[in-house]
C-alpha cells in the first residue's frame, strides 16, 4: 500500500521482494506475490502493477524443487519467469543488509522486503532439554521415534530428526508428522499390551506444489520405482484435493464438509486479501 501510495503520488518506485530458498514455500510465495498484484488492483490500488512489482527467487542449490522430477522444476522456473520472477539458482545468499541480499559470487539484490523460506527450525527450548539435537534444534530420535538419548520421550513430525540413512532424514513435511502419528499411537497401544513397537518407515507418497491460479506441479507416488508427474490443471485439483484429505484427517468427513460449505460461502462474502 505503501508503495501504491508513494506510485500515485508520482514517486517512482518499485516493491523488491527477495525470497531466499526455492524450495515447495519460497516458489509458492513467489507465484502467490505475483498473483497478489491482480488481487490488489481490485481494491483499487492500480498503481502497484505487475511490472512495478519484483520478485527475486534465490536458491543455493543447482535447482529448484530438489524433491521434484527435474523436468517439472524447469517448467517451473520457466513459468516463474513468464511471471516475472528473477529466478537465481546455484547461488546462496551469503548476507542480508538493510537494503537487500548479498549472494556468494557478490552479487546484490536489491530487496524492501526478505523472505527466509530456507529450511526450517524447531523452538529454542528442544536445545535445552539435555537431549540429543541437531543444529536446528530438532530431536534426534530412533526408528520408534524416541529420543537418541531418553527412551521415555517420544519426538515426531517437524521437530524430530528421525533417520532415513546415512546422509537423510525424514522431510519436514505434513505426510511425515501423519505417518509418524500413525505409527506412534499404534506403537503406544502396544506397548500397552506388552507387545514390540513396530519401527517407523517413512513412505514418500510425493509432492504437490502450487503456482497460485497460474498452474500447480507434482509427482504422486506409489512407490519408488512407479511415480507419475502432473501439472496444470489436474495438479492444482489434486492439491485442492490434498488440502481436504488433510482436513478429513483431522476433523472427519462431516465437519470436512462443513468445512467446504462454509469455505464456499466465505469465498462468496469475504474480501479475496487481507489489507490490514
Ligand atoms: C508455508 C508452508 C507450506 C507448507 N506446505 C506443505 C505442503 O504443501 N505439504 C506438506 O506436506 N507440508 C507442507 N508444509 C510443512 C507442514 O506444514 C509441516 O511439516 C507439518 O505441519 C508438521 O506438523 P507438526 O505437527 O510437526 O508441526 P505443526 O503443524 O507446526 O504443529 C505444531 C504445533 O505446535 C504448536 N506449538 C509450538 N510450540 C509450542 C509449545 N511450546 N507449546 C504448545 N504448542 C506449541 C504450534 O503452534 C503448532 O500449532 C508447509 C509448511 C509451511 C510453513
Amino acid at each position: 500500500m505503501r508503495v501504491n501510495q508513494a506510485l500515485e503520488d508520482g514517486d517512482e518506485q518499485t516493491l523488491d521482494i527477495a525470497i531466499v530458498g526455492g524450495g515447495a514455500t519460497g516458489v509458492e510465495l513467489a507465484a502467490e506475490l505475483v498473483h497478489s498484484v491482480s488481487l490488489l488492483n481490485i481494491y483499487g490500488l492500480t498503481h502497484l502493477t505487475r511490472e512495478r512489482l519484483k520478485v527475486s527467487l534465490v536458491e543455493a542449490g543447482p535447482r529448484l524443487l530438489p524433491a521434484l522430477p527435474e523436468g517439472l522444476a524447469h517448467r517451473v522456473k520457466q513459468k516463474l519467469e513468464s511471471l516475472g520472477v528473477n529466478v537465481i539458482t546455484g547461488n546462496p545468499a551469503v548476507k542480508a543488509g538493510s537494503d537487500g541480499l548479498t549472494l556468494k559470487n557478490d552479487a546484490h539484490i536489491d530487496a524492501n522486503l526478505m523472505v527466509w523460506a530456507a529450511g526450517i527450525r524447531a523452538p529454542d527450548f528442544l536445545a535445552s532439554l539435555g537431549l540429543a539435537h541437531r543444529k536446528n534444534n530438532q530431536l534426534l530420535v530412533n526408528e520408534y521415534l524416541q529420543s537418541t538419548d531418553d527412551p521415555s520421550v517420544y519426538a515426531l513430525g517437524d521437530c524430530a530428526a528421525c533417520a532415513i540413512d546415512d546422509d537423510r532424514f525424514v522431510p519436514p513435511r505434513a505426510q511425515s508428522a501423519h505417518q509418524m502419528a500413525a505409527c506412534l499411537a499404534t506403537n503406544i497401544q502396544r506397548e500397552l499390551k506388552g507387545r514390540a513397537a513396530k519401527p517407523f518407515k517413512y513412505k514418500d507418497r510425493g509432492s504437490l506444489v502450487s503456482l497460485s491460479r497460474f498452474s500447480a506441479v507434482g509427482n504422486l507416488m506409489q512407490s519408488k520405482s512407479l511415480s507419475m508427474s502432473i501439472e496444470g490443471t489436474l495438479a492444482r485439483y489434486a492439491y485442492a484435493s490434498l488440502y481436504r484429505m488433510h482436513q478429513r484427517a483431522l476433523h472427519g468427513w462431516w465437519k470436512m464438509l462443513l468445512i467446504i460449505t462454509v469455505d464456499k460461502l466465505n469465498h462468496a462474502v469475504k474480501p479475496r486479501l487481507k489489507l490490514h
